[in-house]
């Protein structure tokens, strides 16, 4: 069924697991489209009973969410970004009517979805199959071993309330339902009133999956009256939008609630002085700012806002600019035909951005391209004129003139949300740093040059006022990712007027949904807390757990192997045979110079060797793979005479989700004849669920091995 506007109807919200309307009567707030102003939908929450939807959420909510680990809640993401790439056709004509063209969509709906694969694989990858997550190494608080401590992320036990800016209805909430999600911890969504119905499509692509565990997700279509009231320890609030509106929300939130924001920024490009007309540096400069300014009519909180640029190279810019301008960009209803700019979000946001327009002109600016008149625009029928209904702003460029330093704060202060940048002059690298600083804390610089020595000055003089720092230059221009798209594998967010925030992108994004305990306790109680094993706990030795499969294995399994002399025959036919002729294993002498050995000492890889032959359990059987060691540490030399031994522990198991075998983690320690420690390290490998040792268990061997290699 293809996703329609909702005529005039009041927009559902989605709560307790059910679509919701108003009562009849509850007359809502038209939204328009952008290019026509025709009416798409009505956004009322009259009569909205939200602190019963926070509370089914704190519920409901996260006990479904508590019930899955956290590789189980990633391959649900993985499920919601298959469905909503069946339908994203439907989002981008959709997204349309808010003046986005489908160019402006990839960044919207497709890079939306690219956040829930991204998150899927992530989790999957970077955490563990389990529920809670470790965070750092074990701290032994106690000299013989049976006092330690750790850290400890368990989930938050509220909701996770997003509040959405209009330009993201999807990127902008799926980057912060995502982690949360897979958290665990559930979601109550928040769209802007402009753009609520894109985030309405979306969500309710999500619920006819079937798939949302209940009350993980729910949409409040309008306002959230009395919300802060509501919210106390163990909440979140998610809030993306104008710097004003964070610091009236922030206010409102009691202690213990996490308040997060992500807000406007002035947001800077350098060009550097190296990056002369004729350089890719410049054209990759200048291809960026064409995009920045039109990419979704200027409306991202990443676009470039302040172009610092050498003297020189500021009239060849603009120029350079006008030209691209006019060879690419056609305004217009994106449903027309080689529409590549939109029209802004609405008539209420082209007045503010004209307004803002105006300020920056009284502080001294002086529009250099484009004009703030209205723009005759392509309409959807394919006819070219004026739309007065529709929210056309053409691009434009502001240039200040003067000093760096005398140039006005407005030029740093004012955010014209729309197809706007200004252009500064610097005359010096620290100039152009100080002019970066000025904006009070932004998401994103970015800097083109192929000079690492400007490169190395401004990221030291620039990156404590920046969540994000692009580097562009010949080899990357093609390549990069560009300056205004945040990618969900990094930080998002940035210091001071940028709301504060760095709590988007990667895992920290999930960790933010979560608490940090430090946990203190006996080895036992750490493992039996956290289901890995830890030195000092319990272990049995009854099989080889190299025959157990993950049905029979548990932590704390282990095989101790009896001493292993150490000769100097081996040493040496070691070292001809693998080339290592370190003087540590071959020249007496030399190795007794050195400050660690006593004379000549045994391979370090031959140690590990030998611990693997100690251990092993040579039959086909449940461990199908050794995919690496971690944590390699060598203790004490071993010399010709010593005696080593190996004991390996089970330390954690890591069931795949979607495959007959899973990760298991063993703790090997590797001692002498005295008990002295030699080695530490963790053995990586992978090992079958189910494992048949009758005749039949060779060939389901082969066949597991096969499925594991790449
Ligand atoms: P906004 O006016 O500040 O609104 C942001 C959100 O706050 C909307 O969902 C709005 O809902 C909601 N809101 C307003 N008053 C509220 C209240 N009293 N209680 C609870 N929620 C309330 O910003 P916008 O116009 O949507 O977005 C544009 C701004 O967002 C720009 O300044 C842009 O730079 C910034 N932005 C920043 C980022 C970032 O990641 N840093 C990303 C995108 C946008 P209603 O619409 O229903 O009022």
């Amino acid at each position: 069924m293809a996703i329609e506007s909702t005529g005039t109807d009041i927009l559902p919200s989605y709560l307790r697991d059910r679509w919701w309307t108003p009562d009849a009567g509850a007359a809502g707030i038209p939204v328009l489209d952008a290019s026509t102003g025709e009416v798409v939908t009505r956004v009322s929450t009259d009569g909205i009973d939200l602190a019963g939807a926070l509370e089914y959420a704190r519920t409901v909510g996260q006990a479904s969410l508590g019930a899955l680990t956290f590789h189980q809640r990633a391959l649900l993401l993985k499920e919601f970004a298959i469905a909503l790439t069946a339908r994203k056709e439907e989002l981008h004509e959709l997204s349309k009517r808010a003046g986005a063209t489908v160019r402006d969509s990839l960044n919207d709906v497709d890079g939306g979805i690219g956040v829930l694969f991204t998150y899927a694989s992530k989790g999957r990858r970077e955490l563990p199959n389990a529920q809670v997550y470790l965070d750092g190494p074990v701290e032994s608080l106690a000299k013989d071993g049976s006092f330690l401590g750790r850290h400890v992320y368990t989930r938050l036990p509220g909701v996770a309330v997003q509040i959405n800016a209009f330009n993201f209805p999807m990127w902008g909430a799926l980057e912060k339902f995502a982690p949360a999600f897979l958290a665990g911890v559930p979601s109550v969504v928040k769209p802007a009133t402009p753009t609520a119905y894109i985030a309405e499509a979306w969500v309710r692509i999500l619920v006819e999956t079937g798939r949302l565990p209940a009350g993980s997700l729910q949409l409040v279509s309008g306002a959230v009256p009395g919300l802060f009231d509501h919210l106390g320890l163990g909440d979140l609030v998610g809030f993306t939008g104008s710097a004003s509106t964070a610091s009236r929300l922030r206010q409102q939130a009691a202690p213990g609630v996490r308040f997060t924001s992500e807000t406007d920024s002035i947001n800077a490009s350098v060009l550097g002085p190296d990056a002369v007309p004729g350089t890719p540096e410049f054209d990759a400069y200048l291809t960026q700012l064409l995009i920045e300014l039109t990419t979704k009519a200027g409306q991202k909180c990443t676009a470039i806002r302040r172009a610092i640029v050498p003297e020189a190279v500021v009239q060849p810019l603009v120029e350079a600019l006008r030209d691209k301008i006019a060879q690419r960009v056609v305004v217009g209803d994106p449903h027309a035909e080689g529409v590549t700019m939109g029209p802004l979000v609405s008539l209420a946001q082209r007045d503010e951005v004209l307004r803002a327009v105006a300020a920056l002109e009284a502080a001294g600016g002086r529009v250099v391209l484009g004009t703030t008149a209205a723009p005759d625009v392509v309409r959807a029928d394919g006819s070219t004129g004026p739309a007065p209904e529709g929210a056309f702003v053409a691009p434009l460029v502001i240039g200040f003139e003067g000093d760096a330093a005398a140039l006005p704060d407005a030029v740093h202060d004012i955010e014209a949300f729309g197809p706007v940048a200004s252009v500064l002059a610097y005359r010096t690298v620290d100039e152009a740093a100080d002019l970066v600083g000025r904006g009070g804390g932004s998401l994103v610089t970015s800097v083109a040059t192929a000079d690492p020595a400007v490169a190395a000055t401004l990221l030291a003089r620039t990156a404590a006022f920046n969540g994000r720092l692009l580097f562009l230059d010949r080899d990357d221009a093609r390549t990069s990712t560009g300056h205004g798209a945040p990618v969900p594998h990094l930080v998002h967010g940035g210091p001071g007027r940028a709301g504060g925030g760095e709590e988007l992108g990667g895992i920290r994004a999930v960790l933010h949904h979560m608490q940090r305990t430090a946990v203190q306790g006996s080895p036992a109680m750490l493992t039996a807390l956290t289901g890995v094993w830890h030195q000092g706990a319990a272990s049995r030795s009854d099989r080889h757990p190299f025959r157990k499969s993950l049905a029979e294995l548990r932590i704390g399994d282990q095989f101790a192997s009896p001493l292993r002399a150490v000769t100097l025959d081996d040493i040496e036919t070691f070292a001809h045979f693998t080339g290592d002729l370190f003087y540590a294993h071959m020249d007496e002498q030399a190795a007794a110079a050195n400050p660690f050995f006593p004379g000549r000492v045994a391979h370090g890889y031959l140690l590990v060797s030998w611990a693997a032959g100690l251990f092993v359990d040579p039959a086909p059987g449940p461990v199908l793979a050794n995919y690496g060691l971690e944590d390699l540490r060598f203790v004490t030399p071993v010399s010709p005479g010593d005696e080593v031994r190996v004991v390996l522990t089970a330390k954690q198991i890591t069931p795949r989700e979607t495959d007959e075998y899973g990760e298991v983690r063993w703790d090997a320690v590797l001692l002498n004849q005295r008990d002295e420690i030699v080695a530490t390290y963790d053995v990586l490998t992978l090992v079958a669920k189910t494992w048949d040792e009758g005749p039949a268990g060779g060939a389901a061997s082969r066949t597991a091995e096969a499925a594991v290699t790449p």
